[in-house]
This record gives structure tokens, sequence and C-alpha cells, in this order.
């Protein structure tokens, strides 16, 4: 029987386990916490089930085999999804995407409309201030997307972002509906309160994880990884951690930004009017966002839990959509040799959801 060795049991690590599992192959997992599922995972507090971030799943409305894959392991439950953007300037909630119903209510929006009506072409942008100025006008980006992207990476200047991986790609402003996605996706959570916690468990039955271990060496030559002072091998070795981690930052560490989650219960049924789950802070204040956690969970309490984002460099989650970081990130992964691979978000330097890592998995068993 052919050994498979993954670095990492999150989400990524534990999709690889079960597709290999599935080709016949022995998989032994490296996970460097106690748990599985890594950002995905949900935990408990004060019965109240959540995640680290939202984790609700965005599928889209042409790939339904991605929501039949979910559905092998979690029973889903389709969920509308809305958003509400804090706007400090108004004084005002606005639903985000930006709705062209409500820029007419604004108080300047004879202001907005000329800078609407006189856009530059976004083709000509060569970073994330020109793109979103471009797109919408100096005013509206201020109110928006200004404060908050640069609060989001911890920058100076949105001007350095020059990859537009953040950027809605002409979908900068919505009529009609006022729903994010809408006609696009399908935004699902799993019905169980424990959320995907069963899919992770399923994904590694049969296979031998090894918990609490963080690999120390990386010896991808030789297919195998030092863990606790031992090597373990395989014939096939896939990565999920830092590309930097795995080959000793030779080109240099990679940048990330990450999140510090503050848990707040609050007595009352629901926090956020119907039908919002998260809101955005565009503004001064420390936080990103604020998630209304049983809005997508289901949970059933006269109580609600909030979970509130602020970027911190205490963790790595989102990495830089910087030209100069993602070449470095490229380097990278040319080391890898033949058989090692290497998946997910620290694995692959991209910022991408779990529907994304699923496919990304299934296109990678066609290769292995
Ligand atoms: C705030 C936030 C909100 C998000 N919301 C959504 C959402 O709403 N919907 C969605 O689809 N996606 C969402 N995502 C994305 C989702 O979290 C990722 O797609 C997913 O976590 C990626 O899985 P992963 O295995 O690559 O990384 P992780 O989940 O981070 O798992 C990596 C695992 O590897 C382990 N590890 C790392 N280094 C080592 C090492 N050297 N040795 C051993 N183990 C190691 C870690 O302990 C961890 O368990 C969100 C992400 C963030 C940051």
């Amino acid at each position: 029987m052919k050994k498979a060795l993954i670095v990492g049991g999150g989400f990524a690590g534990c999709t690889a386990a079960y597709m290999l599992k599935q080709k016949g192959f022995d998989v032994t997992i490296v996970e460097g916490s106690s748990q599985l599922g890594g950002g995905c995972r949900t935990f408990f507090h004060g019965g109240h089930p959540y995640t680290f971030g939202p984790h609700h799943l965005l599928i889209n409305e042409d790939e339904m085999f991605v929501w039949d894959y979910f559905e092998k392991f979690v029973s889903l439950r389709e969920l509308q999804h809305h958003t509400l953007t804090y706007v400090e300037q108004d004084r005002e909630f606005y639903t985000y995407p930006i709705h062209v119903d409500e820029v007419r209510t604004m108080p300047d929006y004879e202001k907005i409309k000329k800078e609407l009506d006189n856009k530059s072409d976004i083709n000509s942008a060569t970073n994330f201030e020109e793109y979103w100025s471009a797109s919408i006008g100096d005013t509206l980006y201020d109110k928006f997307v200004h404060n908050y992207s640069e609060k989001m990476w911890q920058i100076k200047n949105n001007q350095e972002l020059d990859e537009f991986a953040f950027s809605p790609k002409g979908k900068t402003l919505q009529s009609g509906s006022k729903q994010c996605f809408i006609g696009q996706k399908k935004i699902a959570y799993p019905i169980e309160l424990d959320g995907y916690n069963s899919y992770f468990e399923k994904c590694v039955e049969g296979c031998n994880v090894i918990f609490n271990q963080k690999v120390e060496i990386f010896d991808l030559d030789n297919k195998r990884v030092k863990v606790n002072g031992e090597y373990l091998s395989g014939d096939v070795v896939i990565n999920t951690a830092s590309l930097d981690d795995v080959f000793e930052h030779c080109y240099g560490e990679l940048r990330y930004i990450g999140r510090d989650f503050q848990k707040i219960i609050l007595p009352i049924e629901n926090a956020f009017p119907d039908p919002y789950h998260f809101i955005h802070y565009a503004g001064d204040d420390p936080h990103t966002r604020i998630v209304e956690y049983k809005k997508m969970t289901g949970y059933n309490s006269p109580h609600t839990l909030l979970g509130i984002e602020t970027p911190s460099f205490n963790n790595k989650l989102y990495p830089y959509p910087v030209k100069s970081e993602i070449e470095k990130a490229t380097k990278y992964k040319e080391l890898f040799p033949q058989d090692c691979y290497t998946l997910g978000r620290m694995g692959t330097y991209h910022y991408d959801n779990m529907d994304i890592i699923v496919k990304e998995c299934m296109k990678l068993m066609e290769q292995i």
C-alpha cells in the first residue's frame, strides 16, 4: 500500500486525507495543535457554536457537485447572505455590496452621482485604490473601502495593494436584490451545531493522525519530515503549512495579516436586525467585522453570541495581495520536488474559501 504524509490537519489537510484514502493510500497526518479543522473548527462559548470568522459555504451555482460533496459528510441548510457596513461619515448602516437605491438616499448623492457619471477606466488601474476609485468614485470609495482596507491589511496606503484578489472585479454597485452573491452563489451552513467538525472526523477515519506535533524539518528531497525527533516518510507528501516555513525562509518570510478574535454574549435574542449576519466597520473603529453566529448556526437561545474581528499580527491568516509577496511564494512553490505537493491557504499563499480548496484537492488527485 502506498503511503501519503500530510502536514496540517486543517480543512485542506483533512480534505486531502479523505481523497487520498479513496485512492487507496495509507495516510498519516501531522497536526501541530490538539484538534482537526484549523480555522474552520467549531468551538462553543456559553453553549453557542462559533468558528474563528464566519465560515459559511459559498458555492458557485453552476458547481453543485461541490454542494453534493459536502452533503456526503454534513447536512446543509441553505441561507441567504446579507451584510451591513457602518459608514461613520453618514452615521448610517448601509447594505453591502453598495446598493444603488441606498446611494440615492445619501446626503452627498449629487457629488457621488457626478463621480459615477465620470468614472475612469478600471482597466488602467495599477493598484487597489485606483481600481476602486475608478469603479465607484472617490466619495463612495472613502465611505466603504478606503479605511476598511487600510485597517484590514494594516497598511498606510491602499496603493500598496497591487493585486486585486479582494476587489469585486466589476461587482462594485448592486441593484435589484440586496442579498450578497445573488444569482452567483448558493450560501449554506451545516445543520448540526458542531458545524464542520464531523466532516473532519469522517475525512480522517482510518488515517493515522499525530496531534500536538509541529514539523521541525521538511526534508522533501527524501520525501520525509522530522517530527518530535523522528523522521516520517511517504511516497507522496502534501504540505499545508506556510511555504516559507517549509523551505527555512530561504527567500525570506512571507507576509500575512491575522485577526484577534473577541467573543461577547448579549442578553437578547438577536443583536442584528433581520436578515443581517455580518456588520463591517469602515471607519476608524479598531474592528473590521462583527458576526452574529446564531444567524448562521441556527442555535436556539434567548441570548446571542457576537464575534468581533480585529486585525493583528498575532496569527497568519490572510496572504497579502501584493505582487512581490506572490512572486516570493511562487519561487517557494517551484522548490517542491516530485511527489511533493502544497495545498491550502498557507500552502499556496492564496486566500481561498473552503469550496475552492475542495476543487483544488480534486484537481490534485488527478495528478497523483
Ligand atoms: C477570518 C476568516 C474567515 C473565513 N471565513 C470563511 C467563510 O466564511 N467561508 C469559507 O469557505 N472560508 C472561510 N475562510 C477560509 C477558510 O478558513 C480556509 O479556506 C481554510 O481554513 C483553509 O484551510 P487550511 O487547511 O489551508 O488552513 P487552516 O485551516 O489554517 O489549517 C492549517 C492547519 O495546519 C496546521 N499546521 C500549520 N503548520 C504546521 C506544521 N509546521 N506542522 C504541523 N501542523 C501545522 C495548523 O495547526 C492548522 O490546523 C475564512 C478564513 C478566515 C481567516
